[in-house]
């Protein structure tokens, strides 16, 4: 199916912010902006604020930020077409799906198929556990043994499978289902010319797509003789199992409420810890962890606590997993149970209370808890404890935040009581294994990767990409204000500007952009605007457009004190941001001039000499202007 790009536009035309956001917060208006308690992250005093003229929201407490678009794919969890679906509903535009193809029309009415058949299992699966004698005493039972109530029975619609070849089968075809669209569901087999039920006498846990509808079934034995103990339906049209996460269409709302998913192994785990009032769970049944699950889990929260049963074998086991969850920029934490418990099993024995409160006390980072347990089996053997710190840095080597890592190396070197430089070379080795294939090697040191990504990442801009970013963000928020008599912000800076080049792209990207809407439509629209970027250049964006602005607005309600804003001193702001990148620019010159001399023939030396003149006596008039003296 495919949408029409002029729906999209239709819709994008349409949306208010404040009405979308309005729908799920409560928002209050204190001056410009609107203010509420923000819904993605827990706290009691607002500092989530909504701009309705520059249809964008952020929250100062934990940062996320965006247009209304981003703000319904946050919240509802969706993909941006299913976002747009959810506007388009809300503001009554219809998406004019285009004409589809024969194929696509056949591929879909095939997987509508498959969703009425498995609805169909599921009912039928789901009745014989309540109202039928067998489901009953076996399948029930076995449930209410387990001290699953009706509630949880209910909210992931278990069910039972008859302990005979046809039960599913004949009931289907009785109601008029194909034996071919129950194939093609899993529902049954079809083996040397004999049809049957692939699920019998077992009790069955229906799988749920994120919106509910059920795509698969897990099913568990109840008899110690019959084969494996769970089997599950094969991989269909609807169901792949590399991209689907048991619990998380119930679990989904708690694990962004408490911003942490718990993850554990099987379907039992998930209800149990639902028992336990504890909703933000879900199992990658079937499967070890896969990157896809790792993803579905992230647009939800960057927090995932991992269970484990408490057996050391199955720790081992899945160590490398959570490398992977490492990679994808989470935060990892883990909890181990006593030996021979799982989490279903602990769940029931402790009880509710005592069991939230174990989860609390045992939650451990995940680095540290590697770093021990190999410490631990390793003690005073030094060729282990040598594999051990190759164990602990691989891992650390997956985290894509420098900054991160080198937290990580300091508080490993204090665990293990090694120089925090030998970790350091620990890591640059492996990094240089697992990149040097592919590109050059990267500068070896980890300073040097720390205070690279740090500039990259604008946490430490150098003074020009400082002074860049200052133009934008005044471009950006007070651009159409006169300075003086008629000269707006726009036109001073791209008249002193002229054709400047900003070096750092993000900045240079907007600024073209800013320029193309200025020749295009005379004004500068930052809705428009923000359309046309993506990633971290519309996050900058964002930032630009409120940081500052905001929070001396948030200071003066709150201390009732008068502070200059930055409108009354616009004209100063400009101009004072304007020199400093001439400054800049200019010093950064000279150094690029000096240097060049440095290597000249002494024939082009003089040529130089009388630009460095040249370039200095701007610098200095600037530098006059500005109030700095210079030393040379
Ligand atoms: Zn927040």
């Amino acid at each position: 199916m495919s949408i029409n790009q002029t729906s999209l536009e239709e819709i994008k035309t349409r949306i208010d912010i404040e009405e979308v956001v309005s729908d799920f917060v409560s928002l209050k208006r204190k001056g410009q902006n609107l203010w509420a308690c923000c819904p993605f992250h827990d706290e009691k005093t607002p500092s989530f604020s909504v701009s309705p003229t520059k249809g964008i929201f952020k929250c100062f407490g934990c940062g996320k930020a965006g247009d209304a678009i981003e703000f319904i794919k946050e919240i509802e969890g969706l993909n941006y077409i299913e976002s747009m679906r959810y506007l388009g509903k809300k503001y009554s535009v219809q998406l004019e799906e285009e004409e589809d193809t024969p194929e696509e029309q056949e591929r879909q009415s095939q997987r509508e198929g498959l969703f009425i058949v498995l609805g169909f299992a599921k009912d039928y699966f789901h009745d014989l556990l309540l109202n039928q004698p067998e489901g009953q005493s076996i399948g029930l039972s076995y449930f209410k043994e387990r001290g699953f109530n009706q509630q949880i029975i209910k909210d992931f619609e278990l069910g039972y499978s008859l302990d005979k070849w046809d039960g599913l089968l004949h009931e289907a075809l009785k109601r008029g289902y194909k034996k071919e669209i129950l194939l093609a569901a899993g529902l049954i087999i079809e083996k040397e010319e004999k049809t049957y039920d692939r699920f019998r006498g077992r009790v069955i846990f229906p799988i749920h797509s994120i919106t509910g509808k059920v795509i698969a079934f897990g099913a568990r034995t109840l008899k110690s003789d019959q084969g494996a103990k769970y089997i599950n339906s094969p991989e269909t049209d609807v169901y792949q199992k590399s991209k689907v996460l048991y619990g998380l269409h119930q679990g989904r709302n708690a694990i962004r409420q408490d911003d942490n998913c718990y993850l554990v192994e099987g379907y039992t785990d998930v209800l149990s810890l639902h028992l336990s009032g504890i909703q933000n769970v879900v199992a990658s049944s079937g499967t070890s962890l896969t990157d896809d699950q790792i993803k579905l889990i992230k647009r939800y929260t960057n927090n995932i606590t991992v269970l484990f049963d408490g057996d050391s074998a199955g720790i081992k086991a899945s160590l490398r997993g959570i490398d992977m969850i490492l990679a994808s920029g989470a935060h990892v934490r883990v909890v181990e149970f006593p030996e021979g418990e799982d989490p279903d099993s602990y769940a029931r024995k402790l009880g509710t209370d005592e069991f939230q409160k174990f989860l609390q006390a045992e939650k451990t980072d995940f680095i540290s808890y590697k770093t021990q347990l190999f410490l631990k089996e390793a003690a005073e053997d030094p060729i282990a404890r040598a594999a051990t710190i190759k164990e602990v840095v691989r891992s650390i080597s997956k985290i894509p935040d420098a900054l991160q890592r080198a937290v990580y190396i300091k508080q490993c070197s204090d665990l293990l009581e090694v120089d925090e430089s030998l970790l350091i070379s620990e890591l640059n080795k492996i990094q240089l294994q697992s990149t040097g294939r592919f590109k050059a090697a990267q500068p070896p040191l980890a300073t040097n990767l720390i205070t690279e990504e740090k500039s990259r990442s604008s946490g430490l801009p150098d003074a020009v990409a400082r002074q860049e970013r200052e133009s934008i963000r005044l471009l950006l928020n007070y651009g159409d204000r006169k300075l003086e008599g008629e000269t707006s912000l726009h036109q001073y800076y791209f008249s002193e500007l002229e054709e400047v080049e900003f070096k750092t792209s993000a900045y240079q990207q907007i600024l073209s952009l800013i320029r193309a809407e200025l020749d295009n439509h005379g004004i500068v629209d930052t809705k428009r605007l923000m359309e046309q970027v993506t990633g971290e250049v519309k996050t900058e964006m964002i930032d630009l457009l409120t940081e500052r602005y905001e929070i001396s607005n948030m200071w003066m309600e709150k201390f009732r004190i008068y502070v200059p804003t930055e409108e009354d001193i616009l004209p100063n702001v400009a101009y004072s941001n304007l020199l400093r990148l001439k400054y800049r620019v200019i010093k950064k010159l000279i150094a690029e001039n000096r240097e060049e001399l440095r290597m000249a023939k002494p024939e082009e030396q003089q040529n130089l000499l009388q630009v460095d003149v040249a370039l200095k006596k701007s610098r200095n008039e600037i530098a006059n202007h500005l109030g700095i003296i210079i030393s040379d």
